[in-house]
């Protein structure tokens, strides 16, 4: 069924695009099969000519995996989408089968670890120049962009300080300098940003972190104009072998049944949370798009529709504080992965940010006392109790 006339989110994510197989099973059906046979060698033929629509082989295209793509495409509005085996798989798509030799990429500094390292240590490999401009340094946007350029990067809320980037403003931007705007909208999730609206061409996604959100699989997803995705993404991870396995397509599925419920009770939690740690005593300085002492909350007020899943704070006492604080937490797991039904800390500076080194942590505001924590469904009132107990330890 491909009706397209519900309004609300969750029931569009259960019924559009949805498509049952004679069996009429109620839970979407998985085909967990490398290959497809033919009825003939005609036919075979005739697949591979492309006279004939029929599955060939997974890496090329699974039932199980389109559906997801549809899925994802609907829930984006989105002309079409390509899934991958994870959400750096994604973005090394995305970038790598955009570029040549000889172009400019220029991305905010404030990335995910690994995008980070794509930009600055692997695209100049390849003779692609590479700028990392702050995300909020306007003049540096302006300027970077004066240039032809083949492709932008950004990540807002960032990664971990949660700056808030103009995503329309910087769409512009982009689009004078003749570049795609590829957003890594993983932290806002599909439920709390709508990068295609603000001006966006590409949105890439980690299905790891909310989409799962469970804690199950990995997975990635690129979004963008279905040209582009046919004819410059679709060739590349076909033969390049990036492809999502079957398994993993129906655990996402399953987990978009409940993204907004779970992405809407996870905001409501952060926000608690953060209110509840940005008044107490030892808590340096915090960080939460939702509310009003962001230094961007305006800017997120009109760009995301909640404050999202996750807060950034700096605890007294450095390191030293930051370990005792997440060494004493007993509900909140100490992790760095995020978007998970369970909540999730991690102190940057020693985990996801220790490569990067001292000095760019501090020009990202990565102190060492900074924990992510990255909130879950628990309830609210024993997330606090339980962050008390961090608080506590830092008194002792
Ligand atoms: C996790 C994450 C990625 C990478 O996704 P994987 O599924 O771990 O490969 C990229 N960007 C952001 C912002 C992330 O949080």
């Amino acid at each position: 069924m491909s009706d397209s006339h519900f309004k609300g989110l969750n029931t569009r994510l259960l019924h559009e695009t949805v498509e049952r197989t004679s069996y009429g099973e109620t839970s979407e059906a998985i085909f967990l099969t490398s290959g497809f046979v033919y009825d003939s060698a005609e036919q075979a033929a005739a697949t591979f000519t492309g006279d004939v629509t029929h599955y060939q082989y997974t890496r090329f295209g699974n039932p199980t995996t389109d559906a997801l793509q549809r899925r994802l495409a609907m829930l984006e509005g989105a002309e079409a989408c390509i899934v991958t085996a994870t959400g750096m798989g994604a973005v090394s798509s995305a970038i790598l089968s955009h570029v040549k030799t000889g172009d400019r990429v220029v991305a905010s500094r404030a990335l995910f670890g690994s995008c980070y390292w794509i930009v600055a240590n692997l695209l100049p490999r390849y003779g692609v120049e590479a700028i990392f401009v702050d995300g909020d340094d306007f003049e540096a946007w302006a300027e970077a962009l004066s240039k032809p350029t083949a492709a932008v990067l950004l990540e807002s809320p960032s990664n971990p300080m949660l700056d808030v980037l103009d995503i329309a403003r910087i769409a512009d931007l982009a689009h004078s300098a003749g570049a795609l705007l590829m957003v890594d909208n993983v932290f806002a999730s599909p439920v709390g940003q709508k990068p295609l609206e603000l001006g966006a061409d590409v949105i890439l996604y980690s299905c790891t972190k909310h989409i799962d959100g469970q804690g199950r699989v990995l997975g990635g997803a690129v979004l963008g104009p279905k040209q582009w995705i046919e004819e410059t993404l679709q060739p590349y991870t076909r033969n390049t072998g990036n492809a999502l396995s079957p398994f993993n397509a129906w655990v996402l599925l399953k987990g978009l049944e409940t993204l907004p419920l779970r992405v809407d009770a996870m905001a409501r939690n952060a926000a608690a949370v953060a209110d509840f740690l940005a008044d107490a005593p030892g808590i340096v300085q915090l960080r939460y798009p939702g509310r009003a002492d962001h230094p961007q909350a305006e800017l997120a007020r009109r760009q995301m529709t909640n404050g999202g899943s996750m807060v950034a704070f700096e605890v007294a006492g450095g390191q030293e504080g930051a370990f005792r604080f997440l060494n004493a937490l007993k509900l909140v797991a100490i992790s760095n992965n995020l978007g998970d039904s369970r909540s999730l800390a991690t102190h940057p500076a020693t985990t996801t940010h220790m490569r990067v080194g001292a000095e760019e942590r501090t020009r990202l505001g990565i102190t060492d006392g900074a924990i992510r924590l990255s909130v879950g469904l628990e309830d609210a009132v024993d997330l606090i109790a339980d962050l008390q107990r961090g608080l506590d330890a830092l008194k002792a």
